[in-house]
């Protein structure tokens, strides 16, 4: 059994540089045409791994050569794929990504195998959650399996995370479960009402994260850093000042990253610095699992 279980989504990223997002109607030429392993649970898996944790992924792909390839790099990654399911008859989850010249990224996903990733299909991963000391988890996948995993890890004891990511509404019984959550602006505001444009709006937001239950909430805001609150007090742990090539997987990097700083036993400041190099490093780069650094690589960006 591992410390740290990630649950969430695989996808073959179709990804396509352009000039600018086209307006409905519009036809643009884009290029540099590649398929990158994605999805921010496969991301977050990654990134994790990259730097080192002891991790289980619980995921389903499909039974197509993407699905098969990439369960293989998980491996070689150094993550424990027992609980990675191939499913029959079924392409692994998409993903059609757009990336302008300025970094901005713009994404429109179909779930395919994600969609599989229920709470009857995690049944027999339940043990590897409640051995577990972290479960880190996104919102790709079906709801029901995320609230089974969630409800399952606060009986016991294992520390919730969550990335509600993409942007949903959740009900309180599942907040209620979550230790710690790391929404960005957008997120915050779908969970919230909240707009997150200063201080201020971040604090509020982050007290009614508080009220539903969950004890640490940290904002991301982008080259900004994090809006860390605790207890009703919260400041801005700044970022790092990078140069940026492409944005995909920063979060999810940051999220990796900053699991495996909390196992590795560094306080919660240090573990966001900690994932803040590691995010910054990734939009140095292009792609999203390819973005991702090693932990030699983050060592050194922080030496
Ligand atoms: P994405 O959806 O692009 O993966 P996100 O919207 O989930 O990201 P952000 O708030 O944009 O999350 O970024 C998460 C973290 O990534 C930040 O807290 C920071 O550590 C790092 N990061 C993001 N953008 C930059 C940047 N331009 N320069 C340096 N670090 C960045």
């Amino acid at each position: 059994m591992n410390k740290l279980v990630v649950l969430g989504s695989v996808n073959a990223d179709h990804v396509l540089q352009v000039p600018s997002f086209p307006r409905p109607g519009e036809t643009l030429h884009g290029r540099n045409y590649q398929v990158i392993p994605g999805g921010k649970g496969a991301n977050q898996a990654v990134a994790a791994a990259r730097l080192h944790a002891d991790i289980g992924f619980i995921a389903c792909v499909g039974d197509d050569s993407f699905g098969i390839n990439i369960r293989e790099n998980f491996r070689m990654d150094g993550i424990d794929i027992t609980a990675v399911k191939m499913e029959p008859n079924c392409p692994t989850g998409i993903a059609m990504i757009q990336v302008s010249d300025c970094g901005e990224n713009s994404i429109c996903l179909s779930a395919e195998a994600n969609a599989r990733l229920t709470a009857s299909a995690i049944e027999a991963d339940l043990d590897r959650i409640r051995d577990a000391d972290y479960l880190l988890m996104q919102l790709e996948t079906p709801l029901c399996g995320i609230e089974k995993a969630a409800q399952v890890a606060k009986d016991a004891n294992t520390i919730v995370i969550l990335n509600p990511a993409p942007a949903r509404v959740l009900s309180d019984e599942l907040l209620a479960c979550v230790d710690m959550i790391t929404p960005n602006e957008t997120e915050a505001e779908v969970l919230t009402g909240v707009t997150v444009i200063d201080a201020e709006s971040a604090q509020q937001a982050a007290n009614i994260l508080h009220a539903k239950g969950i004890k640490t909430v940290m904002i991301t805001l982008g080259a900004k850093g994090v809006w860390l609150s605790q207890d009703g007090r919260g400041d801005i742990i700044a970022g790092f000042n990078v140069e940026v090539t492409d944005t995909t997987a920063a979060g999810d990097t940051f999220n990796g990253a900053f699991v495996t700083g909390l196992l590795d036993g560094l306080a919660l400041e240090s573990a966001i610095k900690f994932a803040h190099a590691a995010a910054a490093i990734s939009v140095t780069r292009f792609g999203a699992q390819t973005s991702i650094p090693t932990r030699k690589e983050v060592e050194d960006f922080l030496a």
